[in-house]
């Protein structure tokens, strides 16, 4: 048995040889930049107007109106000093430029252009390299692409990527109890619901699984389930058949396909029989199947290994400190990852703390760390990872 914080730092220890691939710009959204990126020029790469107004030569407050520049034009307009021209947003602004007045703050009779006001040297104008100079550094190695990150790709002109490829998934599910949902169940069985839930949340933070396997609670078919999902696969999740009971054969088939035990079981709750092992390259969860267990274990362990597979700089979900609405004790007897709703600023501990129970966790959005035989009054500072 091992602690969280032993467990989560057996992850963050694992050495991974990543890979690196080119992706087309639309297609790399969420994957981990695998080399630094330099800009090519700079950002803008010429002066231009920020405002729908006039370019103005010489602070004053009445110019001759002498032409117009708009967005994506190349002609080059000369301005003497007393003169103006019409501009548009993102123009080049003329070479002898001293300001933009936005037309707002402006008014045309014949010929002659008057500002209610006097332009500030510089005002409204975006000035050549005020984001980025050429060969700057725009994002180091590991940097994961948002959609900000995107778009300031697309305006360097980077229309492909180099990326650190995903790691490939594959899922099973143990359990003769289990029952695919659509099919006729009978006494005693329940229907199959973990595989749902973990495609889920693999696909909510930008992962795939491959191939999607249900094996019987048997040594040798666990065995063979086990022996072929590893063979297309860079990290696989089972569901079920880790705990103690008579029926539970994944650890000794791990062990028989050559799969080293990083850890088993950690100090928490839910999901206390957590397994976590390595072939090579390749790693192993065994969740616990309780449906809460499992996810919670996914969340506070699956997805940072994923992610520093992915060759993400920062793994895991970021904690936010939340104060209770109302005061809760801890007394599970282990420290606790609980089912919580935060709302308004305030995080509220939900009832229906078990771990088979995931309407709870349905409805909330959050996960509170409280550690074990903590007494908390409302207002106290709660450790809040969100989910949803
Ligand atoms: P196990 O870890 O295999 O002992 O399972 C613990 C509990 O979770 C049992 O009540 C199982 O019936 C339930 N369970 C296991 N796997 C699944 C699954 N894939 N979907 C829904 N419930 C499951
Ligand atoms: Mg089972």
């Amino acid at each position: 048995m091992v602690t969280i914080s032993e467990a989560l730092r057996i992850i963050d220890e694992q050495k991974i040889n990543l890979k690196s691939q080119t992706l087309p710009l639309g297609e790399s959204l969420g994957y981990a930049l695998s080399k630094d990126t330099l800009s090519p020029f700079h950002v803008p790469e010429f002066d231009n107007s920020a405002m729908d107004g006039y370019a103005l030569c010489g602070l004053y407050q009445e110019y001759r109106l002498v032409g117009e520049v708009a967005a994506g034009e190349s002609k080059e307009v000369r301005l003497s000093d007393g003169e103006a021209v019409r501009i548009f947003t993102g123009a080049k602004v003329p070479h002898a430029t001293s300001a933009v007045m936005m037309q707002e703050k402006t008014s045309v009779e014949s010929g002659t252009l008057f500002l209610d006001e006097m332009p500030r040297i510089g005002q409204n104008i975006r000035k050549r390299g005020g984001q980025l100079s050429e060969g700057q550094l725009v994002f180091g190695k590991g940097h994961v692409l948002a959609p900000p990150s995107l778009s300031l790709m697309g305006s360097l002109g980077l229309e492909h990527l180099e990326v650190f490829s995903k790691p490939r998934v594959n899922i099973i599910t143990t359990g003769n109890e289990l029952v695919p949902p659509g099919q006729p169940k009978a006494e005693g069985q329940i229907y199959e619901s973990n595989s749902y839930a973990i495609a889920g949340v693999l696909q909510q933070f930008g992962f795939q699984h491959q191939h999607k396997m249900q094996i019987k609670d048997d040594l040798e078919a666990t065995k063979k389930g086990i022996k072929n999902a590893l063979e297309s696969c860079d990290v696989l999740l089972v569901s079920g058949g880790i705990s103690v009971g008579d029926y539970d054969f994944v650890r000794p088939a791990l062990e028989a396909n050559g799969v080293d035990e990083l850890f088993y079981k950690v100090l928490q709750k839910p999901g206390k029989p957590l397994y976590f092992g390595r072939r090579t390259n390749q790693f192993v969860f065994a969740l616990p199947g309780n449906p809460a267990s499992s996810l919670t274990c996914f969340y506070m362990y699956v997805l940072p290994l994923l992610q520093k597979f992915s060759g993400y700089g920062k793994v895991g979900l970021p904690t936010y400190q939340f104060p209770l609405s109302h005061a809760y004790e801890n007394n599970f007897g282990r420290p606790s990852f609980l089912k919580a709703h935060v709302f308004n600023g305030k995080v509220e501990i939900l009832d229906g703390q078990g771990s088979s129970m995931i309407q709870s966790m349905a409805l909330g959005n959050a996960l509170a760390f409280v550690d074990d035989g903590i007494q908390l009054k409302e207002g106290d500072m709660v450790d809040c990872k969100l989910i949803s």
